[in-house]
């Protein structure tokens, strides 16, 4: 089954490589995402995220391009086996050649400083899907944490009242006008339903689960479900053990994952599914280990009474969709 990924922080690995003085190959490596692991999981497309912790003491547009610098190495290094996509022709003809898709995402929008322009370039090298916020309040919206906490403290109270910005709402219209996909992962409650009110294209959730079935913040209530899919957008399953399994020793299994992939089908319909794996981003006790495990995902679906089509739509097809409209 081909694989669309939503999701990963394999190029922030790169660069935390560099900075230990580690050359790390994209194209075989420890790593969860390397090209081996993609073609033994039969990828379509991979997203990659320029991941920026504002809690670092660097320059966070200064580590994004680091990370744009190394994936375009990476790409110069294995122009056979995978290429970078910045539009729906690219694709249609990587997929025609065999080779697989890469497609520059951030997660981090303080990385673009406030400012327009930086928001801009970004697109053109690439950049179509962006997060607004990871853990930290930015110039742009506040996260899902709670003002005032330190950041990256779970659990916490969904945060409910503070939303976009006004620099926000002005990041939102600009990035529907160029066409670059509007990433509510990481993004508070109150931001959600501003991104929601405040734009009228299909917006992602790169990489979250289900509330009702793991009650942490990170995940979509049912009525985000429903906005989303009322809005033709995507959610990508999360394989994070803590974002799967309410337990106090979460594990990531893949019955869990299609646990909730049923209950977002239930809640939204299928066709708001797709996978954000977050590999790369994760850690501890993972059934998939890495991205050559996707067929368990595959065949647990099927024994969950997933249809053929429906598993195609979560793979790949419902991904597709959404990004046949941004990136035309
Ligand atoms: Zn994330």
């Amino acid at each position: 089954m081909k694989v669309i990924d939503l999701h990963c922080d394999t190029l922030s690995e790169l660069r935390h490589g560099l900075y230990r003085g580690e050359k790390i190959d994209l194209g075989s490596n420890h790593l969860q995402v390397d090209l081996e692991k993609l073609k033994k999981g039969d990828y379509l497309l991979q997203c990659f995220a320029l991941f920026i912790n504002l809690g670092d003491p660097y320059n966070p547009l200064v580590t994004a391009l680091e990370q744009v610098d190394l994936f375009r190495q990476a790409m110069r290094q294995y122009p056979q086996e995978i290429r970078q996509v910045t539009t729906w022709e690219e694709f249609l003809e990587n997929r025609k050649e065999g080779r697989i898709s890469a497609l520059l995402t951030v997660e981090e929008g303080g990385c673009c400083l406030g400012n327009l322009s930086v928001l801009r370039v970004l697109y053109s090298l690439g950049v179509r899907i962006m997060t607004l916020t990871w853990n930290y309040e930015n110039d742009l919206a506040w996260p899902n944490e709670v003002p005032g906490n330190a950041a990256n403290v779970y659990p916490c109270a969904a945060n409910t009242t503070n939303g976009l910005k006004e620099k926000g709402l002005e990041f939102i219209s600009e990035m529907e006008r160029l066409g670059m996909l509007i990433d509510v992962s990481h993004l508070s409650d109150a931001g959600f339903w501003d991104v929601y009110h405040h734009t009228r294209k299909p917006f992602i959730a790169s990489h979250s689960n289900a509330r009702a079935l793991c009650g942490h913040v990170r995940n979509l209530t049912d009525e985000m479900i429903r906005a989303i899919a009322d809005r033709g957008g995507l959610t990508g399953l999360n394989y994070c053990a803590s974002f799967l399994d309410p337990s106090d020793h979460p594990r990531s299994t893949v019955q869990r994952m299609a646990e909730h992939a049923a209950y977002i089908r239930n809640v939204g319909g299928i066709d708001c599914l797709g996978l954000g794996s977050d590999f790369d981003g994760i850690e501890g006790d993972l059934e998939m280990p890495d991205a050559s495990y996707l067929p368990m995902l595959e065949a647990e679906l099927r024994r969950q009474h997933f249809t053929e089509d429906e598993i195609e739509k979560i793979f790949f097809r419902n991904a597709m969709r959404v990004l046949k409209e941004v990136l035309a």
